[in-house]
């Protein structure tokens, strides 16, 4: 991607702070884009700020791994950081602030209210995870406070996340339009993602069976075939080929729902998490019939 000669971002880590400025870019009647992210950044993150710099007159990227939505200590803890690098990467991208709290400053000891989000939080990738998505949809509301922002940014790679983040905005009435962006992939297939760091050279070509499988659904579908189990049979067996990843899902749902889909009749997704060795991936299609 090619890069602009501008301003470095200023680093704010104080919410109260982060708050007052972005007061004063309304009042000038600024258009704000809010990037919400956990850092380790990539060229799909980049597309985020790319697409906010592009409809907006000032994008805020924050930077906060948070720890409500990690179901696993060890993943919290093991999670890639380098605040230094992501901000060196964000250089020239036209971002004007980067949000960097620390959870003391999200999470206050004395914190206690969380946002639920239906059932929506409690099936597919939140059946694997309880509690994420209610971490997820906490911080944003969060994140949304702090920030009012006009346009908030989000990957298609998380589609549930998505999801979520849209119910939440619906359901608190919160005066911020969310935009899905495509997701971003290296040129073999495999969709970016900070956890690809984790993954050995062999990992990464037992990994590329999930774009596989999901091009495999997408083919299925454009082939006129509409029964779900026979489409989920067919991913699973691409996924089992190299017999070294540990299917968690790999299903077809109702795009807008997420509700299981046996027989494809409108926009569906093909959603998959896999393990690689002790790497968890996650993938998704969007897919018309
Ligand atoms: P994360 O830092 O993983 O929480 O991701 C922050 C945002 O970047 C989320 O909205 C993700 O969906 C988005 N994102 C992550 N990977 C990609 C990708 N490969 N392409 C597009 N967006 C992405």
């Amino acid at each position: 991607m090619v890069k602009l000669q501008t301003p470095l971002p200023e680093l704010i880590t104080d919410p109260a702070t982060i708050g007052a400025l972005i007061q004063e870019t309304r009042k000038q009647g600024k258009t704000i884009g809010l990037v919400p992210t956990m850092g380790a950044l990539h060229d799909g993150h980049l597309s985020l700020v790319k697409a906010s710099t592009a409809q907006c007159d000032f994008t805020v990227v924050t930077i906060f791994v948070n720890p409500t939505q990690f179901t696993d200590k060890n993943d919290l803890t093991d999670y890639p950081r380098d605040l230094q690098s992501d901000m060196d990467k964000l250089a020239g991208w036209e971002v004007r602030f980067v949000f960097a709290p620390t959870a003391e400053d999200i999470y206050p000891h004395d914190h206690v209210t969380s946002v639920h989000v239906g059932p929506l939080e409690k099936i597919v990738e939140g059946r694997c995870r309880p509690g994420h998505f209610s971490g997820v949809a906490t911080v944003l509301a969060k994140l949304f406070q702090i920030i009012p922002a006009d346009i908030a940014f989000f990957g298609c790679k998380d589609y549930q996340q998505l999801k979520v983040v849209e119910r939440v905005v619906q359901d608190l009435n919160v005066p911020i339009k969310v935009h899905g962006c495509p997701t971003i992939r290296d040129e073999d297939g495999l969709a970016l993602s900070s956890r690809n760091v984790f993954l050995s050279q062999e990992q990464r070509q037992q990994a590329l069976s999930i774009p596989k499988a999901l091009k495999l659904a997408e083919r299925r579908i454009e082939e006129g075939e509409t029964d779900a189990r026979t489409i989920v049979a067919d991913m699973r067996r691409e996924l089992s080929r190299s017999g070294a990843l540990h299917i968690d899902y790999a299903l077809l749902a109702d795009a807008e729902t997420l509700k299981p889909t046996r027989t494809v009749k409108g926009p569906t997704v093909a959603l998959i998490a896999v393990r690689v060795g002790s790497t968890r991936l996650i993938d998704n299609q969007v897919m018309m019939p």
